[in-house]
């Protein structure tokens, strides 16, 4: 089935009250039947519900769907994006291991990676993903996962999956794809071969701003992957804090199993029935919002094209753009997302059109369906040197838009009352 089926279907079968909307099973914790019942659930011989810890029905419809909207095996939903990405991370790696990473990242997973790894005694090594050549030389045998962005936020590069699909391979080394912008509309990585999606649901899969979440999709077949791989000895080796389970001798899917009985069990970053329940009103408008998204970020980036005062606008779908030919292969019906950047001359010159929009807030989200404007020498990388600025791609008049839902003609007029204030 299409995307756009699975996201209003996918996960739920009506309850006793036949509701057509999923219900909110708003409840910390599960009645059992008996002893029996209970202590069958703990060892897993039974599945179900045991406290909303560990599983929820209103959040498994949404980890169903997901799923199913990525072609995943399965899912696990967790409070933020920033701790699906901990989890993804740390459900591969323990102190003494290391990662790799693209550098073109979102600035919390940049200083996750770089910093807060770093004390948990995991390493981060960092590769331009405009050059997935780079990563062969990083990879050593404690090397645990390939970590980077499908389109990133917020350099908006598009990346090569194949090729960094292909090196990751050849050593059995997980891969794990923030897919936050792209959404599973534009592109599914776990088809290109990918090992782990993560999302923050906070963006285009609530839609409208209105929850943090996160979520991470493992593929079918991981465990192929897994079985007997000597990096991932804590998949085929008994877990003494689950009584000697061998997550890869359970029958369910690995990762977002021991993801679950370990990491969320544990850490315990688990999000609340109630936005699960929000997700799940935004994945039934996912598909449609995202084409519309796109189709007015490539008429707001032609605008600013041929608009004198502009140098230069970073946008995929644009032929202009170095990502255009990736975009065209990994990403689907020439949809490139709502996420663009331009940049005008000085850094004063980019104050007074940020300051000069009426349509666009000044915020610093993306996936919105109110269109956000952003400019990141003066917040996002306030501290950051001009050079420094130049050396990470944000020169001090970029301007970064993350186009909304209003009418293409709405957003364009404004931006053009703002360029000639
Ligand atoms: C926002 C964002 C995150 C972090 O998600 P939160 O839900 O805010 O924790 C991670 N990756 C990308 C690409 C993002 O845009």
């Amino acid at each position: 089935m299409d995307i756009q089926t699975l996201a209003l279907h996918e996960g739920y079968t009506k309850d006793t009250q036949g509701t057509m909307a999923v219900p909110i099973y708003q409840t910390t914790a599960y009645e059992f039947r008996d002893v029996e019942h209970a202590a069958n659930l703990f060892s897993l011989k039974e599945l179900g519900n045991i406290y909303t810890r560990l599983n929820n029905p209103t959040t498994d419809v949404f980890e169903k769907r997901f799923a199913a909207l990525e072609g995943g095996a399965a899912a696990l939903a967790t409070s933020s994006g920033m701790s699906a990405i901990f989890y993804a991370i740390a459900n591969a790696a323990a102190a003494g291991d290391n990662i790799i990473c693209a550098k073109q990242l979102y600035g919390g997973t940049l200083t996750q990676t770089a910093h807060t790894l770093k004390r948990f005694g995991i390493e981060s090594r960092f590769f331009n993903v405009h050059n997935p050549g780079e990563i062969e030389n990083l990879i050593d045998t404690n090397t645990k996962v390939i970590f980077f962005e499908s389109l990133t936020n917020p350099s908006i590069d598009v990346a090569d999956i194949e090729a960094i699909v292909a090196i990751a391979n050849k050593h059995n080394i997980l891969t794990v794809v923030d897919n936050t912008v792209a959404t599973p509309v534009l592109c599914q990585p776990l088809s290109w071969g990918v090992d782990i999606v993560v999302h923050s649901a906070s963006k285009y899969t609530t839609g409208q701003g209105l929850a943090i979440g996160g979520i991470l999709v493992e593929r079918k077949n991981l465990l192929e992957k897994l079985q007997n791989n000597p990096r991932y000895a804590h998949f085929n080796e008994p877990d003494e804090s689950y009584h000697g389970l061998i997550y890869t001798e359970v029958g369910l899917p690995p990762f977002t199993l021991r993801a679950r009985l370990s990491l969320l069990r544990d850490l315990g970053a688990v999000v609340s029935p109630f936005n699960a329940w929000l997700f799940i009103q935004g994945m039934e408008t996912l598909a449609l919002r995202m084409q519309e998204h796109s189709k007015n970020a490539l008429a707001l980036a032609e605008f600013l094209e041929s608009h004198p005062k502009v140098k230069k606008v970073n946008y995929p779908g644009l032929k202009s753009n170095v990502n255009y030919d990736m975009a065209q292969k990994y990403f689907k019906n020439g949809l490139s997302s709502g996420l663009l950047s331009f940049e005008v001359a000085s850094l004063e010159e980019a104050t007074k059109i940020v300051n000069a929009t009426k349509l666009y807030s000044l915020v610093v989200n993306i996936g919105d369906s109110k269109s956000i404007i952003t400019h990141p020498a003066s917040t996002t990388h306030q501290q950051l040197s001009d050079e420094e600025l130049k050396a990470c791609g944000v020169p001090s008049g970029l301007i970064r838009i993350s186009c909304g839902l209003e009418s293409a003609n709405d957003l364009i007029e404004d931006i053009k009352q703002a360029l000639n204030a």
